[in-house]
């Protein structure tokens, strides 16, 4: 059985070095248990914070154990009245091919309802994020201009469609040419950026959104926060949902350094962490699958095959090479 290690504590960006791959022996479930084949894994930017030493909201990877993240998996054999054998669930899961559990945190997935990756996606945290973090934080209103970083990323391309279903002007930031025209095509944003090719972001989006910002959904933090934050206007809101641009640097740089823009202009800026709002998973989820039905919503994956490939999809997630949601099809 195949088991992905954490090897070391990454220096900067992950690479290959920093994990390590290792058998086992194939894991028997005992009473009350079942035992689990991965088949979809979700690579997220926020497990690079897991890899380092420090206490935060969850708990931090420990070097020469397995990694885990959001898996997919079916279940193969059962011991536990609760599962059956064939059935499939959604939980945190270790980067194992197989398996046991108690069954504890597992949520079954129906895959007649959508198809199963959807449910680590659109369905998923990813897509609760985006949704929860504009309803709880956001606000965005009729008419409000929007301004989504990490755009073409998943949580980021959900937030831009989900502004255009309240009727916003909804302005995307991305890493490439391809990246801005997919986020006008097929997300249906009113523009993009693309913060590669763009030397004064600042003005670049003062050019994209001529009535101010309102409503800022942050992914990336660092200077395009900064250049967000110049940009707002009275009463703006920021939900500061990521900050990528800042997870492999090993000092955290000064800032927002915006003045007095936040005092001038009552900015509200807020942090959060989709469990806070555990809570409202249930009709986030039934919200964005009636979106979807309806097609307002709309979704990209990339998938890469094979177990082996995990690191390597993690590690992609810092050079930009997904569009939509990362998965690794097993
Ligand atoms: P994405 O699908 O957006 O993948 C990451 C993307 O980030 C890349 O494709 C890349 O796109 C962009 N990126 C990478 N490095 C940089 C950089 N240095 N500067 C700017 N952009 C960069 O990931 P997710 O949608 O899963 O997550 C997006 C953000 O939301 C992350 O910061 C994540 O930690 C956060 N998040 C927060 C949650 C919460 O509960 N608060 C829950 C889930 C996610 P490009 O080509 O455009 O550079």
């Amino acid at each position: 059985n195949s088991v992905i290690l954490l090897k070391n504590r990454p220096s900067g960006k992950p690479s290959l070095k920093d994990f390590e791959f290792t058998e086992e022996e194939s894991p028997q479930p005992k009473d009350g248990e079942i035992l689990l084949k991965t088949k979809y894994v979700s690579v997220d930017p926020y497990l690079r914070g897991r890899m380092r030493d420090e206490e935060s909201y969850i708990a931090p990877f420990e070097v020469g154990n397995p990694l885990e993240s959001g898996i997919i998996a079916e279940v193969v054999e059962s011991k536990n009245r609760n599962f059956e054998k064939g059935e499939f669930v959604n939980g945190m899961l270790q980067w194992k091919e197989y398996q046991t559990s108690n069954g504890n945190g597992l949520n079954k997935v129906d895959r007649k309802k959508a198809p199963l990756k959807a449910y680590l996606g659109i369905l998923g945290l990813t897509g609760i994020t985006a949704y929860l973090g504009l309803k709880k934080i956001g606000k965005p209103e009729n008419g409000e201009t929007l301004l989504v970083s990490g755009a073409a990323g998943a949580v980021g391309s959900i937030a831009g469609q989900i502004g255009k279903i309240i009727g916003c002007r909804v302005v995307g930031i991305a890493g490439s040419e391809e990246k801005i025209d997919r986020i006008r095509d097929k997300f249906g944003f009113d523009a993009a950026i693309n913060y590669k090719t763009t030397q004064n972001m600042k003005m670049a989006i003062a050019e994209a959104c001529p009535n101010g910002v309102d409503v800022y959904f942050d992914n990336v933090g660092g200077e395009i926060l900064d250049a967000a934050l110049a940009n707002m206007n009275k009463y703006g809101r920021v939900v500061n949902c990521g900050a990528i641009s800042l997870y492999n640097k090993s000092e955290t740089p000064t800032g927002p350094r915006v003045e007095t823009t936040l005092i001038k202009n009552s900015i509200l800026m807020q942090g959060f962490t989709v469990r806070d709002f555990v809570k409202d998973f249930g009709p986030a989820q039934k919200q964005l699958a009636d979106w979807m039905e309806e097609d307002k919503l709309t979704y990209l994956e990339t998938t890469v095959e094979g177990f082996e490939n995990i690191p390597k999809a993690f590690i992609d997630l810092f050079e930009g090479k997904n569009k939509g949601k990362m998965i690794v099809v097993v």
